[in-house]
């Protein structure tokens, strides 16, 4: 007790110190908060700030722009690490920016003594991420226009570029092949080779660390750069406020921006403004003990939020209470978890991510994902705030040794606080400044769930068919569990009145900030897919939905059986369901039977189930068994669905239907797989996988 006391002064005194330093003597904070709500920045256009990158970089003093497209946050992770590198290795004047919040018709008019970064995820089936849309179609248009009219367009310009992609899909990083194939055709001079990372094969992180330092030296000599012993600068100063406590009414305690915190919210719900929903009902859809899938009715008729059968739904978590409990712990905050705190970007350009003043406990409980794997470059940097030698010794080689670090922390998936108590042995971390944390921690990212539902049926009701993320991994002693599901197997449990089987769920603060998700809500948002059932009903489908790839395909069916029961003429439709056991994991079992009581023949259950027999059978398996019937409905349009896993399924499905093709229509396989292709482009073959 006595070192937590000492720690927390010395916190204190440091924390009042950088505040001191970087207000330079003056107490910031009393006026109107700049940070007060995040949808601020969200229609910061709007509020009359400037799309004009080159005037932005001239008003600011930037010679470096990192422009982002992101889906998840990893890409706009990287743009930050890539900004805060280059300032601190060779003092580039760096700005991060989301491509969104800019127009691109005067990227010609970039002094050739800058340089802009593209850090480009490729989302879903080569397409670009939400923000990079208007960017992607501007680029690669083949009229492109700029406002200066330069011979060639982007003659001056140097660039950058790294993506992000997944290569279990078929257009692995198309985004950032083709941005760079579209700026190269005008002109512009690459810096580097065109980085790749790819989740498919999880070395993301290290595609991204091999690549970044080559580009460095590329970047140096090109700029004339000079290289310079790095030092941690910070890109936040917290400022504790001591007139407010968390029972303030301008506190934020985990509500998502301003409309949240004066209880005003109203639409359009969207990825920056969640709808609070009720829960209408939820249950396990799984009849073994040790495994856990759920189903859950998600109210949304007292919002004006729609969807429509094939759609995805966001839901936006928040972290379990043991593993806040633990980052509060290693960094001695524990007594500090309620202290007000108002955040500013001592850079301009920099944002701060989430709705201030708040408290340290909302900001690591509702803003950052402090259970996902840590990266290397972070503990590299962590090093020098090591509480002592051998601390700083283990996270410089950790950082530094790939395969180490590997064996030390991926392995045992283990998280930020984790590894800082065991690399610490128990001491606490009281001198990492909390910026750190804010720079090296991805913001909490809201989860997609494939809609189970059918909005002909159920309009207003958003169905979610989840399986919960819980492993057992070698060297540890509890399971390794998943954020969003484990908070919404809690929030069954609650709804349920259920004793609780799981310590961890009711560690989950379930009531909400200022208890305002008390009676069952969760925040969600839809997203709209293009995953969609044919127009004419009539028209066959082949479904392949194994494990929770089954979720879309429930809806699908259930669409398919109100249209029938609404008169419609419906056409064959074939789901293929593989699980492990039919006595043990066949979700919806029942509702398959009452689909064929009003689909008749036309609707037919084909099972695969993995663990009965001598064999491993799998849907791709039985799909060949089909082979006659799967080529005649093809020939006769049937439109064909994949959604569940990237990694092995969905591919081996794509295989197997080339085959399929290949024998029954007795054609070279080339042919077969470029007919597969085709299906693809035209829509007939659609996917949904993660
Ligand atoms: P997370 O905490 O996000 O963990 C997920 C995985 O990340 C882990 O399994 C692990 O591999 C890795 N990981 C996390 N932390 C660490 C760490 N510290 N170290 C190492 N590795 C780590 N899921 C469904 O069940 N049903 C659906 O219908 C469905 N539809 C989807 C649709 C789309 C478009 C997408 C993109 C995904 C869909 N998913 C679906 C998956 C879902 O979004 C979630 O990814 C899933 O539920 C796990 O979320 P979680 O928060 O529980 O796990």
């Amino acid at each position: 007790a006595e070192l937590d006391t000492l720690d927390l002064v010395v916190l204190a005194a440091i924390l009042f110190g950088t505040v001191a330093y970087f207000t330079k003597g003056k107490l910031w904070g009393v006026t109107k908060d700049p940070y007060a709500s995040s949808l601020a920045h969200a229609s910061s256009a709007k509020a009359g700030k400037t799309r004009n990158i080159v005037e932005k970089m001239e008003e600011q003093g930037k010679n470096c722009i990192i422009f982002y497209g992101s889906q998840t946050g990893t890409a706009e992770d990287y743009a930050s690490r890539l900004a805060k590198e280059g300032k601190s290795r060779f003092g580039l004047e760096t700005m991060v920016a989301d491509l969104e919040e800019y127009d691109f018709d005067n990227l010609d008019t970039i002094p050739d003594d800058k340089v802009v970064f593209f850090v480009l995820a490729t989302y879903g089936e080569g397409e670009p991420t939400d923000n990079a849309v208007d960017f992607y179609e501007f680029i690669t248009n083949e009229d492109v226009n700029f406002t200066e009219g330069n011979e060639p367009a982007l003659g001056n310009l140097n660039y950058v570029t790294f993506g992000l992609g997944n290569n279990t899909y078929e257009h692995y990083n198309s985004m950032v092949r083709n941005v760079d194939k579209a700026l190269q055709k005008l002109g512009a001079h690459r810096i580097g080779d065109a980085g790749e990372g790819d989740d498919g094969a999880g070395t993301m992180e290290e595609d991204f660390l091999a690549w970044k330092e080559p580009m460095w030296k590329a970047l140096a000599e090109r700029m004339g750069l000079e290289e310079r012993e790095a030092v941690y600068e910070p890109v936040f100063s917290i400022v504790e406020r001591e007139g407010l406590t968390k029972e303030s009414p301008e506190v934020y305690l985990g509500e998502p921006n301003k409309m949240h915190l004066d209880g005003t919210a109203k639409g359009p719900f969207n990825a920056h403004n969640p709808y609070i929903a009720p829960i209408a009902q939820s249950y396990e859809l799984f009849s073994v003990k040790d495994r856990n899938c759920l189903h859950m009715d998600i109210d949304i008729s007292a919002s004006n939020l729609n969807y429509q059968t094939g759609d995805h739904i966001a839901v936006w978590p928040t972290n379990p209470g043991e593993e806040v409990d633990r980052f509060m712990n290693v960094l001695g905050l524990s007594e500090k978890r309620h202290t007000v705190v108002s955040i500013k970007a001592l850079e301009p350009t920099a944002k701060v991510p989430f709705p201030t003043p708040t408290t340290y406990d909302a900001i690591v409980r509702y803003h950052m994902e402090i259970c996902a794997p840590v990266s290397r470059q972070f503990l590299a940097q962590l090093a020098a705030f090591a509480p002592d030698a051998e601390a700083r010794a283990e996270m410089t080689k950790l950082g530094a040794e790939k395969d180490y670090f590997h064996e030390k922390i991926s392995l045992h998936h283990l998280n930020i606080a984790r590894v800082l108590d065991i690399v610490g042995k128990g001491q606490k971390w009281t001198n990492i400044p909390f910026s750190a944390f804010i720079e090296g921690i991805t913001k909490l990212q809201p989860r997609y769930y494939s809609i189970s539902s059918s909005s002909l049926e159920q309009p207003k009701k958003i169905s979610i068919t989840a399986v919960v993320e819980s492993t057992q991994l070698p060297g540890r002693d509890d399971p390794f569990r998943g954020v969003a599901t484990n908070y919404l197997l809690a929030l069954k449990q609650k709804q349920n009145g259920e004793p609780e089987p799981c310590p961890f769920g009711l560690s989950y603060e379930l009531t909400g900030p200022r208890n305002k998700y008390d009676g069952i809500h969760i925040p969600v948002h839809v997203r709209h897919s293009n995953f969609k059932l044919p127009s004419d009903p009539s028209k066959p489908i082949i479904c392949i939905g194994p494990g929770t790839g089954v979720a879309p395909m429930r809806g699908f069916i259930r669409e398919r059986v109100q249209q029938a029961k609404n008169g419609e003429k419906v056409g064959k439709t074939l789901l293929f369901f593989g699980c492990r056991k039919s006595t043990e994991d066949f979700m919806y079992k029942n509702e398959w039977q009452e689909a064929k009581e009003i689909l008749g023949d036309n609707f037919e259950l084909i099972t695969a189930f993995s663990r009965e027999g001598p064999k491993k059978v799998y849907v791709q398996h039985r799909l060949k068994e089909r082979a006659e019937e799967i080529n005649q409905l093809l020939e006769q349009k049937a439109y064909f669905y994949v959604c569940g896993d990237a990694a092995n399924m969905a591919r081996e499905v794509n295989t197997v239907l080339g085959q399929i093709i290949s024998e029954q229509r007795g054609i070279p396989e080339a042919k077969a797989e470029e007919i597969v292709k085709n299906m693809r482009s035209s829509n007939q073959y659609q996917e949904d996988v993660w």
